[in-house]
């Protein structure tokens, strides 16, 4: 029989897969002996058997459940659904990692209408045990039936208006009964059903509604921007209940024992007394900082400072906590390793390798290689700040620069921002909550009128690297006017407003950002133990002299595909490809070639001069027809001035030129084999531009000419001939021995079908997975995103394979073309230059496969280098 659910007291750390994070945590705990109130934990196993049994609990893990309650009961002397003390828990979610998105918390399980009366007598406090119905109520129909919060808080603040209070604190008894019965009420209209009174009922619903969750929208969407598998599973921890909404001696908190923005050694906490737990998550009061409960519980807060360094040494990491005070006894009701962002990741990595608690491959391994992007983000153009108005402040929650349009819904910022329309936005909101992530991921910044530094806003953010400012609480937020007030002036949707992370100041206007530096000393340490220990290299897909200097700077060793095309993007060279593309003749068209070689080979020699000897594999052109050829009537009327062509004309060829399917059209190699003078211009420049800087400079560059799309052996053979040939040419001219290499990208299927014979004529391979994508699904580059959620939304995908290497199918094609590769020629030379070359786990592929080295924009080098370390140090452990 399998086994499906493991008391506390069963588990440890080591079991992190199978019981979650939250359980895994709450196992060692109780090992350690903390005091942790009892419970278990429903595997994540039975979650994944839970979807595949037709979403329903089998009979097995029920009676295993309801087994494991009834030790419960026994422990705690006090029965489940009881009418004079009954035991009530809390249901709570937890995946191997934090998953926010998903199902979170119920708290109060187990009461109903007669057991909060036992409760209110056992307790001796009538207004706290039908508040805690009350609240139960609330949480069960909103979190577990789906019935809209905003019912339940549009009455308790209709009961507030009534009796003149302004707090929930402010109701009496007798509000929270009449509350219960008009929640019960709203309940019912919603479901056509009283209220379930019946305790193992509810416990069941709301195991249910975890295993659920996994697989709602937001949790999807998370899952895919955080690489989390779908057949992970969640967890479901069943936890005696404690209170910390039972008075001044009780009360609710967080705590890290590092900071968590910063990284700075220390307890860094806040909490509330005479509170619950969800008070301070859900920021719905603004909570006091760690040391007040010095003050107001000073044993409690000896207790919790040692437990707390205890638990950073055995886990010899930051520690997240969760704790409960009720009637002056403390409770640790969680601990798991704290996000952070990726500045203090780093600060706390090196410490923890100073204090002797780890080693440098592990101080590697504890930075999430995407989190880096974060310290590449923006801050303030230091004058521009010094000239700007601030017109508030609140917490720094997660740090960065922000300038951007106001927007007050996640929707329109969606809309609005990163994704959509492109602008830079701002999103204001009165709190977020998950379904604002979208919105929030769209966003430059976020500004929060509630919260704490651990609430949504600030712990989604800093997980996102987004700049966030919270709990600005003279803000005043209207989201359904889209106005906004702070400082004295009035904001409409789209006004400017800018926000400083490290800071938490608020600024009017539209403030100038620069990108940040990275090269500080724990930055630089991290990075140089990430490159003692990585096997890949590392080069940058780079096309202007500029970008190929800023991934010097990051920490490129060459580039991996410079994008001949991209060369004359700029207005002033793009008619002059035009010119090239529409030719008609050989002649026309060698003319238009002599206009373009000046400025190809003065890019080559600037690229060549940035990268300061470094390798550059330059891709021969590979224009999609359709980005080149002119649209609008103005580019018509100047390119046939250019041509001594009439309109009609350039018209006519433009049509001619028309491709169904542009990317699989005349692009690639395909157009050095129609017109092999494109082939020997792109030589020409690229073999005089090294003969030139090997002798200005002292470097001795060998060119590395890559020809793209190649399907063939046979017409990279031709086109590779007609390389040898000027190449061999310029050498003469030149009087110059200087030697250089003839490549291929692997971006169609049938070359790495082919790679064997591929390999006879190409001295390395780049792997292209943009095209080997999209041509091994069927899928266009261009139109995949349109159709590509509602793979995601039925589970059929569960991440954009444009974004991260599809292992299974795309990878087999990469795997085979290395080895058929290396069968021919030993020493093939391997790498990618798709998008994925900057992706954590296509870099663990990579590694595995044997690739020498990846390649990816300039700004993802760092991340890079770090991943290649870990699919390094992983793959060692392995
Ligand atoms: C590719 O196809 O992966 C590639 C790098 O080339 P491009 O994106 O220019 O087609
Ligand atoms: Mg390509």
């Amino acid at each position: 029989m399998a086994k499906w659910v493991y008391k506390f007291e069963e588990g440890r750390a080591s079991m992190r897969n199978l019981l979650g994070g939250k359980g895994c945590n709450l196992a060692e705990m109780t090992y350690l002996g903390l005091p942790i109130p009892q419970g278990f934990t429903i595997t994540t196993e039975a979650c994944t058997e839970y979807h595949k049994n037709n979403n329903a609990l089998t009979q097995e893990m029920e009676d295993q459940i309801l087994e494991d309650l009834t030790w419960l009961e026994g422990i705690n002397g006090k029965k489940f659904g009881d009418v004079n003390d009954p035991l009530l828990v809390s249901v709570r979610s937890g995946a191997r990692v934090s998953m926010p998105g998903m199902m979170d918390t119920i708290l109060n399980l187990g009461l109903n209408d007669v057991a909060v009366e036992g409760f209110a007598k056992k307790t001796n406090n009538p207004r706290f045990a039908y508040d805690s119905y009350r609240r139960f109520i609330q949480m069960f129909s909103d979190v577990v039936m789906g019935v809209p919060k905003s019912l339940f808080e549009k009455e308790i603040d209709a009961l507030k208006a009534k009796k003149g209070v302004k707090y929930d604190i402010d109701l009496d008894t007798d509000d929270m009964k009449s509350l219960i019965a008009t929640f019960k009420q709203i309940y019912k209209d919603n479901q056509h059903e009283d209220f379930p009174q019946d305790a193992k009922t509810q416990l069941f619903e709301a195991v249910r509604a975890v295993f659920r969750s996994w697989d709602n929208p937001r949790a999807i969407v998370y899952r895919r921007m955080n690489d989390i598998p779908g057949d992970w599973g969640t967890a479901v921890n069943v936890q005696t209940m404690v209170f910390g909404n039972m008075g001044n001696t009780s009360g609710t908190g967080v705590a890290f024992t590092r900071n968590p923005a910063t990284g700075e050694k220390g307890i860094f906490g806040e909490y509330l007394i005479d509170a619950q737990g969800e008070d301070v998550v859900a920021g719905v009061r603004t909570p006091s900082p760690i040391s007040q409960l010095e003050k107001d519980l000073p044993e409690c807060y000896k207790q919790f400072m040692e437990l707390a360094t205890k638990l950073e040494n055995h886990f010899h990491d930051m520690q997240d906590m969760e704790f409960t005070i009720q009637e002056g006894k403390l409770y640790f009701l969680q601990t798991r390793n704290g996000k952070r962002t990726a500045q203090a990741a780093i600060k706390i990595a090196c410490d923890l390798v100073d204090e002797g608690q780890i080693d440098e491959k592990e101080a590697v391994c504890r930075i999430e290689a995407k989190s880096l992007d974060q310290l590449l983000h923006p801050t303030f153009d230091k004058d521009a700040l010094k000239a700007g108005e601030v017109i508030g402040h609140a917490l720094p929650a997660s740090p960065g620069a922000a300038a951007g349009k106001i927007y007050f819904t996640a929707e329109e910022a969606k809309a609005a921002g990163k994704g959509g329309r492109g602008e830079r936005v701002v999103l204001v909101r009165l709190e977020t909550s998950p379904e604002d992530i979208e919105g929030m991921h769209a966003s430059e910044g976020i500004l929060t009128a509630r919260g704490g530094m651990t609430s949504h806003a600030a712990v989604v953010a800093r997980g996102m690297g987004t700049c966030c400012v919270s709990g600005c609480t003279e803000l005043k937020v209207d989201e359904e006017k889209k106005v906004c007030e702070l400082g004295g002036y009035t904001f409409h949707e789209g006004d400017y407003i800018s926000l400083d992370g490290n800071t938490g100041n608020i600024y009017k206007g539209d403030i100038k950002t620069v990108p940040a530096s990275t090269n500080t000393g724990d930055f630089g340490r991290i990075m140089g133990w990430a490159d003692k220990y990585r096997k890949l290299r590392v080069r940058t897909n780079a096309d202007t002299p500029a970008d190929a200097a800023n991934a010097v700077r990051l920490g490129a060793e060459g580039i991996g595909l410079c994008r001949t095309e991209h060369m004359f993007f700029n207005e002033d060279r793009i008619p002059k490809i035009r010119r090239m593309i529409l030719s008609d003749t050989v002649e026309e068209r060698e003319a238009a070639l002599n206009q373009l070689i000046p400025f190809q080979k003065g890019d080559f020699k600037a690229m060549y001069k940035a990268l300061e000897g470094r390798p550059m594999v330059v891709r021969y052109l590979d224009p999609p027809l359709h980005e080149f050829v002119p649209k609008t009537e103005e580019d018509m009327e100047q390119l046939a001035k250019d041509m001594n062509l009439s309109v009609e004309e350039v018209k006519t060829r433009c049509d001619e030129l028309h491709e169904f399917n542009p990317m699989m059209g005349h692009r690639g190699c395909r157009l050095a084999v129609t017109y092999p003078e494109i082939a020997k211009m792109q030589t020409r420049a690229v073999m005089e531009a090294a003969i030139e800087v090997n002798a200005e400079e002292g470097y001795s560059i060998e060119p590395d000419i890559m020809i793209p799309l190649v399907g063939e052996v046979k017409e990279l053979k031709f086109v590779k001939d007609v390389v040898v040939e000027t190449a061999e040419a310029v050498k003469k001219e030149k009087n110059s021995d200087i030697k250089y290499h003839i490549g291929t990208m692997i971006e169609i299927p049938r070359a790495a079908l082919t790679a064997d014979k591929i390999a006879q004529e190409a001295e390395f391979f780049s792997f292209g997975t943009n095209d080997l994508t999209q041509m091994t699904f069927g899928f266009s580059r261009d139109d995949a995103g349109k159709f590509l959620e509602s793979y995601y939304q039925n589970k059929i995908y569960e991440f954009d394979p444009f974004a991260k290497l599809d292992q299974e199918g795309v990878g087999q094609l990469v795997q085979m073309a290395v080895e058929k590769g290396r069968k021919t020629r030993p020493d093939l030379h391997c790498g990618i230059c798709g998008e994925h070359g900057g992706d954590p786990s296509t870099i663990d592929f990579c590694h595995r496969v044997g690739l020498d080295y990846v390649s990816c924009s300039p700004f993802r080098v760092p991340i890079a280098r770090l991943a290649a370390a870990q699919a390094a140090i992983n793959n060692e452990k392995n």
